[in-house]
C-alpha cells in the first residue's frame, strides 16, 4: 500500500504531501488540505453572499448549497427520470430549503462535493453562510408530502 494521507473534507490525497499533511495536522488535528482550507475561509469571508459561490467541477459550474456540515450541488436536472444512469445518490430522494430565495423543492439527482470539518463548522455558521438544509426522505414520505401538500384546500381555486 502506498502512504497517501487522504483530506477529511474532500477525500483526495497526492503522492508526496507529507510537509503538507504534517502542518495541516498541527493546525487541525486532521488533515484537511489547503484546497479545501482556503474554499472553507473564502466561504467564511463571503458570508451572506455565499450564494454567489460557485463550483467548478471540471465540466459544469454550479451553486453551492451549502449546509451546516456539507455542500452540495445539483449537475443537471433537479428531478430526473429514476432510470437515468449517473443520478446523485443513486437517485435517492431528498428536500432541498433554499434558504436564500427562499424555495423548498425535492430532487432525485443532488450531488455531495465535501464535508466541512468540525474546526471550520462553527465559523462557517457563525458568518452567515449556510443557505441550505437537505432532508433525506424515501418514497412513502414523499407521498405523504404530496398528499398533504393537495389537501391543503386553501391552495386550492
Ligand atoms: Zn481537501
Amino acid at each position: 500500500m502506498n502512504n497517501i494521507t487522504c483530506c477529511e473534507s474532500c477525500g483526495w490525497g497526492n503522492k508526496g504531501n507529507k510537509k503538507e499533511v504534517e502542518q495541516q495536522l498541527k493546525k487541525y488535528d486532521e488533515y484537511i488540505c489547503i484546497k479545501c482550507e482556503n474554499v472553507w475561509n473564502k466561504i467564511i469571508e463571503m458570508g451572506n453572499s455565499s450564494d454567489e459561490l460557485i463550483l467548478d467541477k471540471g465540466f459544469i459550474k454550479t451553486k453551492a448549497l451549502i449546509t451546516s456540515d456539507n455542500i452540495y450541488y445539483h449537475e443537471r436536472d433537479r428531478v430526473m427520470d429514476p432510470k437515468t444512469p449517473f443520478l446523485g445518490f443513486g437517485g435517492s430522494w431528498f428536500l432541498v430549503i433554499d434558504k436564500r430565495k427562499p424555495e423548498i423543492y425535492a430532487t432525485n439527482n443532488l450531488f455531495h462535493d465535501r464535508r466541512i470539518p468540525e474546526a471550520f463548522q462553527k465559523k462557517i455558521e457563525d458568518s452567515g453562510a449556510i443557505n441550505a438544509e437537505i432532508i433525506a426522505v424515501d418514497r412513502p414520505l414523499l407521498e405523504n408530502l404530496k398528499k398533504n401538500l393537495n389537501d391543503i384546500s386553501f391552495l386550492n381555486d
